[in-house]
């Protein structure tokens, strides 16, 4: 092992995400990134396919967000949000309410994505204020986050319910969306929810999922009539809808926000990862007036979350210059060419053997195997052909830092992602 890039205290102390400490993938050391690159400590550079999951979207080392943290941190890192407030939480606040969908109303900010989801539940559980109403229905496939709740809404298969099943709370799961994004809409596809919803509305509070792209449950991306369907089926069966857009907001799929594909607006929705640009951990849960106004005539009268470092200004001050620098750039085209780019690139592996499926939405493109991708091995080649790419499951894909990376650096990307499947599994 290359000791320059692997450290013993690291494989032998540090936990990474879900692995073993007996015998973990290996980790590589990393000095410094700057816009679309990551450079080991060897000095190897790294072009980013991963936006460091979802989140850096105008690459790294930025300098107006360096100089928005830099700026805050001369008034306050932090100040509890407990009876006092700040600007930088009210002007993202001004911010958000201009993008998110136009019912959304009151904001409350949380530390992660998990949180969020935790903080959404929470909020529908509290709205209806009844013991009866309390539980959840989603869709196969999905990832809200890692916490319990989060868990027992995440895909009962790829999610963690095999290591926590009954420990976590049951919650109703209808198929994933059969019918594919960009193709045509059957009605049946919506039946099975339908029936869900209609047979238990009296014990679901809400219905949470992730609109048209669904993440890291499974990398699918399908029809947003669907969620057209769910909305009028919620509203009549008098229950809430959530949209978790953690990981589809801020451009990634070709809009803003996902649920503009579909043009229906959530009760209450999710967003984080990107929010911040990438610097720090931080996310927020919108809601409509109704929903604020549910809770508030609920017995407990108020929201009953509030973390230590709720609306921490330092995360406040970066989410608001990179929401700014986000809406004064081209994003939307520079997304749009980057899709182009990537139907071309990897269209080719569509017709090999080892290859169920691929497809690309907005600054997303994956490359579906047969079988499960050894992420070990993977990412050894990546590290040759000079990219960063750390598959999952049976998918492979790529999701550019969108304001950061060229033209070059994204077909780079695809070649490099091709060439390490080739290899592996042969065409
Ligand atoms: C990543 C993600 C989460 C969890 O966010 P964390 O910040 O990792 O807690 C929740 N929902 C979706 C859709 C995500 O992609």
């Amino acid at each position: 092992m290359n000791q320059e890039i692997h450290d013993t205290f690291d494989r032998e102390h540090l936990w990474h995400p879900y692995t073993s400490t007996r015998n973990p993938l290996p980790t590589y050391k990393v000095d410094h990134c700057e816009g679309a690159e990551i450079i080991l400590s060897d000095g190897t550079k790294l072009i980013d396919g991963m936006s460091s999951w979802w989140c850096v979207i105008h690459g790294y080392n930025h300098p107006v967000l360096n100089e928005a943290i830099r700026e805050q941190s001369k008034n306050m890192s932090h100040v509890m949000f407990g009876g006092l407030t700040h600007d930088p939480a009210i002007e993202l606040g001004k911010l958000l309410l201009t993008i998110l969908p136009p019912s959304m109303n009151h904001i409350f900010y949380a530390d992660s994505g998990s949180v969020a989801t935790e903080v959404a539940m929470k909020m529908a559980v509290q709205a209806f204020d009844n013991p009866e109403k309390t539980n959840f229905a989603t869709i196969r496939r999905g990832y809200h986050g890692d916490t319990w709740n989060a868990m027992s809404v995440c895909d009962p298969v790829t999610g963690m319910h095999g290591a926590f099943g009954p420990s976590l709370p049951i919650r109703f799961f209808a198929p994933e969306p059969q019918c594919r994004f960009g193709e045509e809409w059957e009605p049946e596809d919506f039946e099975p929810m339908r029936k869900m919803i209609e047979d238990n509305a009296a014990s679901l509070a809400g219905v949470i999922l992730e609109p048209v792209v669904q993440g890291a449950g499974g990398m699918r991306f399908y029809h947003p009539q669907y969620l057209r369907e769910l909305r009028e089926c919620c509203t009549r069966n008098n229950v809430l809808l959530i949209f978790d857009e953690i990981a589809t907001g801020f451009g990634r799929t070709g809009k803003l926000f996902a649920w503009e594909h579909a043009g229906v607006e959530p009760d209450i929705m999710l967003i984080g990862k990107a929010l911040t640009g990438g610097y720090m951990t931080f996310s927020a849960v919108a809601c409509s007036k109704k929903v604020a106004e549910m809770v508030a005539d609920s017995q407990s009268g108020v929201m009953m979350h509030g973390p230590t470092f709720m609306g921490n200004p330092l995360a406040c001050a970066v989410a608001l210059a990179s929401t700014k620098l986000l809406l004064k750039s081209p994003w939307q085209k520079r997304i749009q060419e980057i899709e182009q780019i990537m139907k071309e690139e990897l269209d080719e592996a569509r017709t090999w053997k080892c290859v169920e499926d691929v497809r690309v939405l907005g600054g997303i493109g994956v490359v579906e195997l047969k079988d499960n991708v050894d992420v070990g091995i993977f990412q050894q080649h990546c590290i040759r052909e000079g990219v960063w790419i750390r598959p999952f499951g049976h998918n492979a894909y790529i999701m550019p830092p969108y304001l950061a990376v060229s033209d070059e650096q994204v077909r780079k990307l695809c070649h490099a992602l091709l060439n390490i499947i080739k290899r592996m599994y042969g065409e």
